[in-house]
Parts: C-alpha cells; structure tokens; sequence
C-alpha cells in the first residue's frame, strides 16, 4: 500500500462530511493500510480518513494506545460512535497531523465510550481514560469536521493559518 500526503488545514477536504462504510472490501481495506503506513511515517498517535482526503467513515488508532501488545496491528474503527463521555474533565495540549508543529491546549473529558466496527466486520466497543480518550475523542471529531482550531479563538486561529502557510512555503521553497 502507500503513505500518503496528510491533508494540512485549511485545506476544505478536512470539512467534508463523513460517508458511513457499508461493506468491508478490499477498498476499505486498502484505505486502512494506507492509514496505517501514513500514521507511521508521520509517527502519529492516530488519523483519520478525512486526513487522507477520504471521506469514509474510519480512524485508526496507535495498537499500545490502545490497549494492544506491541507489533499488533493499529486498531481500525469504522462507523464509529461515542456511547458516553465522563463529567471530570482533562485539560492538555493537543496536536494533530493536519496542524504540523501547532500544540493547542484542549479541555476533553477524562474518560469515554467508544462503539466502532472492526476490520473484521464486528462490532466492539473501547473504554478510553486519559490519553487514549482525547485521541478517540479527537480522531471521532475529525469525522464530524470538527478540527483543532474549533477550540479557539480568531485570533489565534489567524494566527495558526499563518504559522502553517508559512511552513508550507519553507517546504515549497525546499522542493
Ligand atoms: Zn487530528
């Protein structure tokens, strides 16, 4: 499969609205791997396949993150829904790899729910605390076109966009 260039804010792509996935084929599985090789060239924790320009509903999450051995597979979740999130409250920077080098401090709930799909067509549901609840939380929101800089202001958002123009036209230059 590929690695694959990660869609970089504020490119509308990330906005589109996510298609529900009907059938495990080979594209959707192709898809996964390609989620895969992309997360860890860009040695993510997470993405989403809107990250890829894909509009179909699925992310996929880092295996220890998520509670697997080491060498196990990242874990993919298709049609994914958040059953329930906690009161208490956790508050920490968050990145993500449509914001390159941009950290912005995220209050997320500690704990969640997750319902999800697998790549083998059952149906499982994930209890994330801490760390892994803001990745699923976060990488669930890229499925709504919910993006990092929802979290701010304009001003800060202003800012953010200049921040990666510019390092898109350090790139541009370096090509
Ligand atoms: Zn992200």
């Amino acid at each position: 499969m590929a690695v694959r260039p990660v869609v970089v804010w504020p490119d509308e792509r990330l906005r589109q609205p996510s298609v529900a996935i009907t059938a495990i084929d080979d594209s959707v599985r192709a898809l996964y791997q390609d989620l895969v090789d992309s997360m860890y060239a860009e040695n993510g924790l997470g993405i989403a396949s809107l990250q890829l320009g894909d509009p179909r509903k699925m992310f996929i999450v880092e295996p220890k993150l998520a509670g697997k051995a080491e060498g196990e597979p990242p874990v993919a979740f298709i049609n994914p829904e958040v059953l329930w999130t906690s009161d208490e409250q956790q508050d920490s920077e968050e990145g993500c790899l449509s914001f390159p080098e941009i950290y912005i401090k995220v209050k997320r709930p500690m704990r969640c729910r997750v319902k999800a799909m697998g790549l083998d067509g059952q149906m499982f549901e994930l209890e994330g605390e801490g760390l892994l609840a803001r990745c699923l939380l976060h990488e669930n929101d890229h499925l709504t076109g919910k993006l990092l800089v929802d979290f701010v202001g304009p001003l800060k958002r202003q800012m953010i966009k200049k921040k990666l123009q510019k390092t898109k036209e350090l790139e541009e230059v370096e090509a």
